[in-house]
C-alpha cells in the first residue's frame, strides 16, 4: 500500500515561508493499493490529487464534517469529470445525513454552486454498503473517536498490511484497551499530534492529542510505525524540526506530499 500525504495541517490552511517544509493544507491522505484509490478526508490538500484513471475503484472516507476535513472538495477540478465515479462515506452518518451536510456547507452564501447537484459523479453509501461491497479485496473496520460533534477512525488490511487512521482524536488513556485493539499489530498508525503536552492543558475540550501522548501509545502498543499530523498552524518549520529528533525510530511528522510504501 502506498500512502501519500497531501494535507498534514490541521484547523487552517496555512501556507506561509515558514511552513514550506512540512506543509500548509490541512488533512487528505491517499491510499493507494489494488483496484483501489482512497482518501481520508478532503482537505485543502485534496485539491492537490491526481485521480486515477475510470477503472481503478475511488472512495473517500470522512473522519468528520469539520471544514479542515471537507473543505477542498470542488477546488479539485478532476472530480468535475463525471466519468470519474468517487463513493463517498463516512461512519459518522448515514449517506443522507453525509450528502445534506456537504451540500448546506457547499452552498447559499458560502460557495457558488451546489455541488451534491453539479457532480452526479459523487456516490454517497452507507458504510455498510461500502464494507459489503469491498469484503472480497480488503477488509475495514472503524472506530469512534473522541472529538466534538463526532469523529471517527478507520483501519484498512490489505495484503498482510494494516493501516489506520485516527484524526482526529483527543486522546485520554481511557481510550487506550480500545484504541490498542484497534490499532493492534498496525503497519502504521496516523496520529493526531496537533499539541504538544503543555499546551493540553489549556486546549481540554478542544478534541486534539499531544505528540507525546502519541509517542506514549507507539511505546506501549504493537504498531510499527506512527506519523504523526494534524499540525497545529502556529507549529512552523522551526519547531516542528526542534521537536522531530526527540521522536523514537518509527514515529515521524507527516509532511505535505510525502509518500510512504508499507
Ligand atoms: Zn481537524
Ligand atoms: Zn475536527
Amino acid at each position: 500500500m502506498k500512502l501519500t500525504v497531501h494535507g498534514s495541517r490541521g484547523s487552517i490552511p496555512t501556507p506561509s515561508k515558514y511552513t514550506v517544509k512540512y506543509g500548509g493544507n490541512t488533512s487528505c491522505f491517499e491510499l493507494e493499493f489494488g483496484n483501489y484509490q482512497i482518501f481520508f478526508d478532503t482537505g485543502s490538500g485534496f485539491k492537490n490529487i491526481s485521480l486515477a484513471d475510470k477503472h481503478i475503484d475511488k472512495l473517500i472516507f470522512y473522519s468528520h464534517w469539520h471544514h479542515d476535513h471537507i473543505q477542498g472538495l470542488p477546488f479539485n477540478s478532476h472530480i468535475f469529470n463525471q466519468e470519474n465515479k468517487i463513493t463517498v462515506t463516512s461512519a459518522l452518518a448515514s449517506r443522507n445525513v453525509l450528502r445534506h451536510t456537504l451540500q448546506t456547507y457547499f452552498s447559499g452564501g458560502y460557495f457558488p454552486v451546489d455541488i451534491v447537484k453539479v457532480l452526479s459523479n459523487l456516490m454517497f453509501k452507507n458504510i455498510s454498503t461500502v464494507k459489503k461491497s469491498i469484503e472480497n479485496d480488503f477488509h475495514l473496520d472503524w472506530l469512534e473517536l473522541q472529538h466534538p460533534g463526532g469523529c471517527y477512525g478507520y483501519s484498512i488490511i490489505y495484503d498482510d498490511k494494516k493501516i489506520c487512521y485516527l484524526c482526529d482524536n483527543e486522546y485520554d488513556e481511557a481510550q487506550l484497551p480500545f484504541l490498542e485493539k484497534f490499532a493492534n499489530n498496525s503497519d502504521l498508525v496516523i496520529w493526531d499530534g496537533m499539541f504538544t503536552e503543555d499546551e493540553l492543558s489549556e486546549k481540554a475540550g478542544w478534541g486534539h492529542s499531544s505528540i507525546e501522548q502519541g509517542v506514549k501509545f507507539f511505546d506501549q502498543t504493537n504498531i510499527k510505525s506512527m506519523m504523526i499530523t494534524h499540525h497545529a498552524p502556529y507549529r512552523t518549520d522551526n519547531l516542528l524540526d526542534e521537536i522531530a529528533p526527540s521522536l523514537p525510530d518509527g514515529v515521524y511528522f507527516a509532511k505535505d506530499e510525502m509518500s510512504v510504501t508499507i
